[in-house]
């Protein structure tokens, strides 16, 4: 899950859940939490959900007093339920609201289930130092050029890297990079203004066009539904083998650090 899936998900609990008092709470993965289940509990229960607000890859989700902070890790099913509602087979964190309804959650992998009292959330490592997400109004194309300016590394690091820019992963980032026609390893020196200017509308588009899709295909929203971005849409991610759409190389999957990155060699050149 990355910024698009998470913006739709906080848009729909925000809807849902607003208002509402937290009756019972579930969890059979306390491995998530940042303090024990019964402490959690305690805090949790008979709290009422004041807002949802997602920025990048984390939901904050507000509670009298407390923030809880949800991050879905590699990813999670969080669906709603109402009253009469069969729950999913599968889900290892429940929220009961007091009106009947509440929501599961299913983590592919391992999440993030922080609480942290209002007042220290900005001792909440993982998210203090997070930056502004690329829809935020503040993300300007000086905003994001006065950024880059102070970096020397790959541009792919660091797009990925949270603290810089909050949201996007490994599945966005590389037609993002794709449309700027930037190879991941290029260093952010050698990028010109005009390529900067490039890939901000280019980071810009690509995550809109998911929201606008539903998210990506094999992620669920809030009601269960699968998004309509997919590889119809992926323009060289994950398609190693086919052919550029815009000048028909060979795409290539490559090794970037820890992640794998698709180019197409003849439209991303180091050599510049
Ligand atoms: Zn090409």
């Amino acid at each position: 899950m990355e910024l698009p899936e998470l913006t739709i998900l906080g848009r729909q609990m925000r809807k849902e859940i607003v208002g509402k008092r937290v009756y019972e709470v579930g969890i059979a993965n306390p491995k998530c939490l940042n303090m024990t289940f019964e402490q959690f509990r305690k805090t949790v229960v008979g709290k009422t959900i004041k807002s949802v607000e997602s920025r990048g890859k984390w939901l904050f989700i507000k509670l009298n007093s407390h923030q809880l902070l949800f991050n879905p890790g590699m990813g999670a099913d969080v669906i709603h339920f109402e009253s009469n509602d069969k729950l999913p087979e599968k889900y290892q964190i429940k929220f009961d609201l007091e009106d009947g309804t509440g929501f599961t959650i299913r983590v592919w992998w391992f999440c993030y289930l922080h609480l942290m009292p209002e007042k220290k959330l900005g001792e909440h490592k993982l998210t203090a130092k997070l930056g502004i997400t690329p829809l935020d109004k503040r993300f300007t194309l000086d905003y994001f050029k006065q950024l880059l300016s102070q970096k020397r590394g790959n541009i792919k690091s660091f797009l990925l890297d949270q603290k810089n820019i909050a949201g996007i992963g490994n599945v966005y980032v590389q037609d993002i990079l794709f449309n700027a026609k930037l190879h991941p390893k290029r260093k952010i020196p050698s990028i010109t203004d005009t390529e900067i200017g490039v890939l901000h509308k280019s980071i810009k588009s690509v995550l809109n066009e998911s929201i606008e899709l539903g998210g990506l295909a094999y992620e669920k929203d809030f009601y269960g539904n699968k998004g309509g971005y997919g590889k119809a849409q992926y323009k060289i991610a994950y398609k190693p083998g086919k052919p550029c759409p815009a000048c028909q190389t060979t795409i290539q999957k490559i090794k970037t650090g820890s992640t794998s990155s698709f180019i197409c060699p003849t439209c991303q050149t180091l050599d510049k």
